[in-house]
């Protein structure tokens, strides 16, 4: 009887250790549920914040170690580098270039937070947005260390390739307006002091001849300053201007030729207009100036030969205007044709023998004022044979 009790007793103790042992295995496989969000533990970890930080940043990153060598890059860094793991390679076996290897032995040496510009060839991976072109760089370098057992140096990458060139652009502006506004006021000036010295009003007819001479190189001041006044306005940097409204192209048209018929006419320049009678939107004023300039261009650029000017609007598809203004003159040479929209670009030898200069500020008007239509101009030329300025607009 004792046996029977000590088996039973023996066989529950049994039953309840596998029981327990069952209970602690679901235990552990089972999930904690807490009131904190699951998370994975990699988002947690320093470096994974870190590392997330640096990606967030738009510009390339590069930290590396006391003896030059890489200990990681955020995204952007990457991008630039597509096929090479950068991870413990030195500056020199990746960076080409030499004035960005200066500045990183230099902060190397001094172990000093350190800011500084610099200029990086077009054929660099870091000028892949300059399209072609130098590419200009602002660059922090900081000996911070992200790890505290490590010394580092933290190399921070801005593009600022952009406002160099807008800033750039300006100066350009600058220096060519004044250039082109002494040249006319230099004639004047000179034609004064004639006019005021000794006997020279007494002979009327050179009198005359001067102060002709004068009204046209005024007039050419008036021109330029108003082409500077438009193109500023073009320009501005709270937005176009612009007043747009229901209207069409065809009296726009007339408007432009009624007011360039003396040059017509003295020129004997043949016209020819086949625009059809479509509704557009959009400023009248300067779609006004954009044809005076197309077709006043075609007519200045061939003063001594009578041109055939044609002016062609067609749609495209229901949506898209084209406009053509074409002519059968001296046309553009290849080489010139790229810069004719830059302001104050003139083709040399169209000038070599010219009255009064045209301000070189017209096409780059035409140009600004399509693209304030959203549309864009293109040209061709074929000189002798047609010169052809072509603009696509949306019809609304
Ligand atoms: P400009 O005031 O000198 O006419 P633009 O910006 O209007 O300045 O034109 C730039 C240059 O492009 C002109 O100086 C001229 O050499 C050339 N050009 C423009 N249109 C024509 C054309 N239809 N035929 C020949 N050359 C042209």
């Amino acid at each position: 009887m004792k046996d029977a009790v000590i088996l039973i007793l023996l066989i529950l103790a049994l039953i309840l250790l596998f029981e327990w042992l069952k209970l602690k295995r679901l235990h552990k496989s089972a999930p904690v549920v807490t009131d904190e969000a699951p998370s994975p533990p990699q988002e947690r970890s320093p470096d994974r914040v870190i590392e997330r930080l640096l990606n967030a940043f738009p510009g390339p990153f590069f930290s590396i170690n006391a003896e030059g060598k890489f200990i990681r890059t955020n995204l952007a860094a990457q991008n630039i580098f597509t096929e090479r793991n950068l991870q413990g390679r030195s500056i020199q076996s990746i960076f080409l270039e030499a004035p960005l290897i200066e500045k990183i032995q230099e902060a190397l040496k001094s172990w000093e937070p350190n800011s500084t510009v610099i200029q990086l060839p077009a054929n660099s991976p870091f000028s892949q947005s300059a399209l072609g072109k130098d590419s200009h760089w602002e660059i922090d370098l900081s000996p911070i260390s992200l790890r505290s057992n490590t010394q580092e140096l933290q190399i921070i990458m801005r593009e600022i390739t952009t406002s160099i060139h807008t800033e750039q652009v300006r100066q350009d502006f600058v220096a060519n307006a004044s250039h082109e506004l002494r040249t006319p006021l230099s004639i004047i000036s000179g034609y004064l002091e004639n006019l005021t010295e000794d006997d020279a009003l007494e002979d009327p007819e050179m009198s005359k001849k001067m102060l002709h001479t004068m009204v046209r190189h005024v007039n050419r001041i008036n021109r330029i300053v108003e082409d500077m006044l438009v193109i500023s306005k073009l320009e501005s940097e709270d937005g176009m201007p612009l007043n747009i409204e229901d209207f069409a192209i065809g009296p726009c048209v007339r408007d432009v030729v009624e007011r360039l018929e003396p040059l017509i006419n003295s020129q004997q320049a043949k016209l020819t207009i086949d625009i059809p009678e479509i509704p557009l939107a959009g400023d009248r004023f300067y779609w006004t100036q954009i044809l005076f300039n197309l077709v006043e261009n075609a007519l200045k650029q061939n003063a001594s030969t009578p041109v055939h000017i044609q002016i062609i609007g067609k749609l495209i598809g229901s949506d898209r205007f084209e406009l053509q203004i074409k002519d059968d003159g001296i046309g553009i040479p290849s080489a010139d044709l790229p810069f004719i929209f830059k302001r104050f670009f003139r083709v040399e030898k169209h000038h070599s023998q010219s009255q009064v200069k045209g301000t070189g500020l017209g096409l780059s008007i035409v140009k600004r004022a399509v693209e304030a239509h959203q549309g864009n101009i293109t040209a061709s030329s074929t000189p002798g044979v047609e010169t052809s300025f072509t603009i696509i607009v949306p019809v609304r």
